[in-house]
């Protein structure tokens, strides 16, 4: 399909020079961050702000004066939710920091307000996660239990039979448990009977499937079309077991849910790790093998895998040793130990034994048999004598002249906490694409979630959707239309090595897991919380790279941007996902704040000079499809995404410099949007659970707003309105469009085309703007709506004059 505006697409902004170079000073975390926070004077800045491994994080409340405030807090690296509130007063930012780290932002001269989400919470989280799991595997094995003293038991038992009619169709839906679900992935068929008195099977047979949450079984479901309300059914296991149930009928819902009566959704139970989301995927693609499949995104993680390290030889960092072994820690690192022993003896020398993984170090004394070796003395002499084992290095580029402490055997440790059942191998990176014709002929759309490890709602959100698209395409008309017409691919988690270290390790685990610190800077594993790449800031438009502002060069950092545009194989699976030609919409969904946003995403500073904001068409069908969609959320519980929450990211929360959607955007020309879902990462369960519907149906209409595009062939119709103007001898011209269009016009009589001035916005988050033209101006013009429809099938390519003409004089009487 043609783009309405071919010159936009594939556009990269050149490198800001001056601003740039700016930038990236303030940017970088050896150097002081100028100027002065809201509330007070900052005398010496720190260098970048510190978070011991042994600290969890908690959510604050960070008080701002403006803007300008905002962004210098942006540049200092520090890990921000997104969450922005304009109060009457200044800016309310939530921060996500240690106690050393929200030490060091009040020594900044920050004003620290109230603590939101503490480690506490996210242990609580873990906790009901943990006893749900219990709880239904505890019902399983009751279930089990009760078929087991009688051999005459059936081992499944049926839960509900509703029966509805859903526009012209009738449906029968049925749930059963068996008692070997939980290992067997068998279906259960039903046989039906056509009504009181009939046979069963007269009816027909459908089959159902399992329901798995979190890797529990809970129970099997489905719904089918049926031809006859049935009286009776029954469900046969695979063992010849059966069990038979009346047929009740399912209460009729309002006309005017558009999800129409027996629509299935509530699929999920509990927080799901990256692990059990993608075996989730794979479940439902298994039970809808001709509408779905999982693909493997081209670029493995660099995995859920840290080299074993220690950090030993005192607390001054003139005599630390840090300690990393070669191997990756369950590769044989975690066996690997360190003495650093002191030989109780007068002047002997430094020397190093090897023993298996066991390296012992005998420090050397003087003639009082005082030890004298120094850090880097024994930093080299590991280096010399263990280099096929460890690598040593002095503390965080100190030259390491302090004496150090002897030390007892210490193991090396990876410290990595999740079961084995979580690989430490490069993990794939899996989507699934759901659709009836899977070729690239579709107009797609693409949903991902979980660029940022912490954020667990979203993921939640993306399932839920996918598992409502499978399970009502049977009997579901709008559901089929969808499925029929689209080309969709939904990847509930880009980052799954950060994901299962947010889960296992540190719950406030933003980035991805790898470690891009030099051994000069925070490589130690006191700094293990702090690495990572922000996997939205990696992309290749408006980038830091590019000069823009809201990411950082540190690898400590909240927002670090990597070493270079797409040096993570996480960014590199979303851009190999973008490239699929025939995407047109996508969502980037991200938690929290309740934000529904677009590009641009990024500025640069000092002067906030914006990427390029869409073409008023362009925003224009941001709103219309944006109302859809924060429609569709408003229905499940009344929650209102505010108008001072939606639009450019870059207008409503602040620059993020590389992020993922300014890519797909600016790029590859998608319409792609940014959920900030719910009010925080890792809410108790029961806000978490409605947040994940409430999303879904916005995800959900995303699709709607996709197939309404790809159906239309509605051309737009524009008129142009003539008013006064107080400029003798000038009038007033606006143009009005019947949909979201753009308007292409000339002044001189010429021809329009796609090269003549686009009929601009007035400004930001402004209507069209008003031209002033001089009196009997001829006026030509023709419009064009997103889906590339032009106004009265004229061809601004071709060679007709069948555009819209008119004079601009003011309408008589
Ligand atoms: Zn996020």
């Amino acid at each position: 399909m043609p783009r309405p505006v071919p010159s936009r697409w594939r556009r990269r902004f050149p490198v800001a020079t001056a601003a740039g170079a700016a930038l990236l000073m303030l940017a970088s975390p050896a150097t002081a961050v100028s100027g002065t926070p809201a509330g007070g004077t900052r005398a010496d800045a720190p260098a970048a702000l510190d978070r011991p491994a042994d600290e969890q994080a908690s959510v604050v409340e960070v008080f701002l004066a403006d803007q300008a405030a905002l962004d210098e807090l942006v540049a200092t690296g520090v890990d921000l939710d997104h969450h922005v509130t304009r109060t009457g007063t200044g800016i309310v930012v939530h921060a996500v920091v240690t106690p050393t780290e929200t030490a060091a932002l009040r020594r900044m001269g920050y004003r620290i307000g109230a603590t939101l989400h503490d480690p506490a919470d996210s242990a609580q989280r873990i906790a009901e996660r943990e006893a749900t799991i219990a709880g239904h595997r505890a019902d399983n094995r009751r279930f089990s239990a009760s078929l087991a003293p009688s051999a005459t038991a059936s081992d499944v038992r049926i839960i509900r039979a509703d029966y509805y009619t859903s526009g012209t169709d009738q449906v029968l839906s049925v749930e059963a448990k068996w008692g070997q679900g939980q290992t067997a992935s068998d279906a259960l068929t039903v046989a039906r009977d056509s009504g009181p008195g009939t046979e069963i099977g007269s009816g027909g047979t459908q089959t159902i499937s399992r329901f798995v949450d979190a890797g529990v079984y809970l129970y099997h479901r489905g719904a089918a079309t049926v031809t006859a309300r049935p009286h009776r059914i029954q469900v046969t296991s695979p063992t010849g077991d059966v069990a038979v149930a009346e047929v009740t009928e399912w209460l009729p819902v309002p006309d005017d849910d558009p999800e129409g009566p027996g629509y299935q959704k509530d699929f999920v139970t509990s927080y799901l790790t990256p692990t059990e989301l993608y075996a989730r995927i794979r479940q439902l693609a298994a039970d809808h093998p001709r509408l779905a499949e999982v693909v493997e995104l081209p670029y493995k993680t660099n995995g859920y895998r840290r080299k074993a390290q220690v950090v030993l030889g005192g607390s001054a960092a003139a005599s630390r040793v840090a300690v990393d072994s070669l191997a990756w820690g369950h590769q044989g690192g975690n066996d690997i130990s360190v003495e650093l022993a002191d030989p109780g003896a007068a002047d002997r020398p430094l020397t190093v034994t090897v023993t298996g993984p066991a390296v012992r170090v005998e420090l050397a004394t003087d003639a009082a048999g005082a030890v004298t070796s120094t850090a880097a003395e024994v930093v080299a002499a590991l280096n010399a004598r263990a280099g096929t084992l460890v690598r040593a290095y002095t503390y965080r580029g100190d030259a390491g002249a302090g004496v150090v402490a002897p030390v007892a055997r210490t193991p090396l440790t990876d410290n990595l906490k999740a079961p084995a059942s979580v690989s430490r191998d490069p993990h794939p990176v899996y989507a699934i694409r759901i659709g009836k014709h899977r070729d690239g002929s579709r107009t797609g759309v693409l949903a991902y979630a979980q660029e940022h490890a912490r954020e667990w709602v979203p993921p939640l959100v993306t399932i839920e959707t996918a598992e409502r698209l499978l399970r009502n395409y049977a009997h579901d008309r709008q559901t089929r239309q969808l499925l029929d017409t689209l080309d969709i691919w939904i990847a509930p988690s880009i980052n799954p090595d950060g994901g299962h270290y947010s889960f296992y390790d540190f719950a406030s685990q933003r980035k991805s897991m790898t470690n891009h610190c030099p051994t000069g800077d925070a490589a130690d594993a006191l700094a293990r919380n702090s690495w990572g790449v922000d996997n939205n800031r990696n992309y290749t438009e408006y980038s830091l790279f590019d000069g823009y502002a809201g990411a950082s060069t540190s690898c400590t950092s909240g927002s670090y941007a990597g070493p270079s545009e797409l040096s993570e194989p996480e960014n590199r699976n979303l851009d190999w996902l973008a490239r699929r030609g025939n995407i047109r919409f996508s969502m980037n969904l991200h938690s929290s704040g309740n934000y529904f946003m677009w590009s641009p995403g990024a500025y640069s500073l000092p002067d906030r000079v914006s990427a390029p904001r869409p073409t008023l068409a362009e925003e224009s069908f941001f709103w219309g499809a944006s109302s859809r969609i924060l429609t569709a959320i408003k229905r499940h519980r009344n929650l209102a995404v505010t108008p001072a929450r939606t639009g450019p990211i870059s207008d409503v929360l602040y620059s993020a410099a590389g992020n993922s959607g300014d890519m797909l955007w600016y790029r590859y020309g998608i319409y792609a949007w940014n959920f900030e879902v719910g009010n925080s990462f890792q809410p108790a369960w029961d806000e978490a659970h409605e947040q994940t519907l409430e999303y879904a149906n916005g995800l959900v209409e995303l699709m709607r707003v996709a197939r309404d595009f790809d159906k239309d062939r509605t051309r737009p119709e524009s008129t142009m309105a003539v008013t006064p103007n107080a400029a003798p001898g000038m009038v007033s011209v606006r143009f009005e469009v019947s949909e979201p269009a753009a308007v292409f016009y000339t002044l001189d009589g010429g021809r329009p085309t796609y090269t003549s001035t686009l009929y601009a916005s007035a400004g930001i988050r402004e209507g069209a703007e008003t031209l002033t033209v001089p009196a009997g101006t001829r006026v030509h013009w023709f419009s064009v709506d997103a889906a590339g429809n032009v106004e009265g099938n004229y061809r601004p390519d071709g060679h007709g004059r069948n555009f819209n003409k008119d004079r601009a004089v003011l309408p008589r009487g």
